[in-house]
């Protein structure tokens, strides 16, 4: 099913435009008309991270007349591996910042509006106001769930993208477009229990998926905004990088849907961290008074170290992420263990356990498990591995 164009064209092209643009002037879908509707769009992009990157330079080398960005992180150098918008120069500046100076690179012609704040209940409308359509390129499901229902309130169109590892989804999200279009919680009425699905930061995405995915974005925002070809209103994209597969699926719009649906029951913005939740409630409740710091670790493991102590401590990630760093004197004993039962056979009984991951989210899940288990004295560390590199031992490479 095709659209109208969402952008009326602007009224012309200078000559210097019709330069640049030619390629684009010569495909007969697109056209001056087409090209003068891309210079009138203002686009919005959610995060210049992996999926903004690529989905920034393209959008402004297109033409995109107005980009904006909303972002409120800083590069760091974890993030030049994928976030193609950066360079190494860029490290310790504002993320926004950044991606504006690379569009000037790439297409001067571009006006560029920064949001430089963090999204939330009573900013995000304000944000949105007056985009002709909005790129999320998201990575936590707060957000996600959030965008979702600005766009839907505002009735503006988005483009939905996801990155994992070698799998990515994108989909277009518009039921102001047609009567039967999906959101995105009609394909997701539920963000995953929280812990099941990791995040990129806790379970990697190769660099090149950002792009994929990205440029996808990019096409779909570009047909919507110049009106041609068949967008994925309706169709979840799945691409898997590993067996080089792309799967187009039908998602229809859920006549039970909260949102969107017959009889809504979210009519307005609600509290997305709790929605979805930073961490289960028996994780959470396992977690209360049962966690150190990791100076008190650092503390205990000396006495241990003395004989004054005796404790066994746990490292729930996986063993790749073992390999990059680890706290000295922890034994590897992957979260999916204690899911499934074996890790609790490893266990001695007489010594307390305590427990550390990544950040501090698996293991307040081990925790859980462990207490169940009858480890009343067991206890894990907040912030995890990432805490004690920050703040204990600098040495070790972070993540
Ligand atoms: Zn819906």
């Amino acid at each position: 099913m095709s659209f109208p164009a969402l952008v009326e064209p602007a009224d012309e092209l200078t000559i210097d435009e019709v330069r640049r643009y030619s390629r684009h002037l010569i495909i007969p879908d697109v056209g001056m008309t087409g090209q003068k509707r891309l210079k009138n769009a203002k686009v919005l992009v959610i995060g210049a991270g992996g999926l903004g990157s690529p989905a920034l330079l393209y959008l402004a080398a297109a033409g995109v007349g107005t980009i904006g960005i909303a972002e409120f992180d800083e590069v760091d150098e974890s993030n030049l591996q994928r976030q193609i918008i950066h360079g190494q120069s860029d490290v310790g500046k504002s993320k926004a910042l950044s991606a504006k100076e690379s569009i000037a690179e790439a297409n001067p012609y571009v006006n560029v509006v920064l949001h430089e704040e963090r999204l939330d209940n009573d900013n995000v409308l304000q944000v949105f106001e007056g985009y002709d359509l909005i790129v999320d390129g998201t990575d936590n499901f707060a957000t996600r769930y959030m965008v979702n229902d600005a766009a839907y309130f505002l009735r503006i169109p988005y483009v939905w993208g996801s990155i994992y590892r070698f799998d990515g989804q994108a989909s277009v999200f518009a039921p102001t477009l047609a009567d039967d279009a999906p959101c995105y919680r009609c394909l997701y009425p539920e963000p995953p229990p929280p812990g099941m699905v990791p995040s990129c930061a806790e379970g990697g995405v190769l660099g090149v998926l950002c792009a994929a995915i990205g440029s996808i974005q990019v096409n779909e925002a570009i047909k919507l905004l110049a009106g041609i070809g068949e967008p994925l209103v309706g169709k979840l994209m799945i691409y898997d990088a590993l067996e080089m597969e792309y799967r187009k699926l039908r998602v229809r719009k859920d006549p039970n849907c909260a949102l969107c649906g017959d009889n809504p029951t979210v009519t307005g913005l609600i509290d997305y961290e709790a929605f979805c939740g930073a961490i289960s409630e028996e994780a959470a409740e396992a977690a209360a008074g049962s966690t150190i710091s990791v100076t008190q670790l650092e503390h205990m493991l000396k006495e241990r170290e003395e004989g004054t102590r005796d404790f066994v401590l746990v490292d729930v990630r996986e063993p790749n992420e073992y390999e990059i760093n680890r706290i000295p004197g922890s034994v590897l004993i992957p979260k999916g263990d204690f899911l499934n039962g074996s890790a609790l056979e490893k266990l001695p009984s007489d010594k307390q356990i305590v427990m550390h991951c990544k950040s501090g989210v698996r293991s307040a899940e081990t925790l859980a498990i462990v207490k169940g288990a009858g480890y009343a004295d067991a206890v894990h560390v907040g912030g995890g591995v990432v805490a004690w590199v920050n703040q204990i031992d600098p040495s070790q490479p972070s993540y």
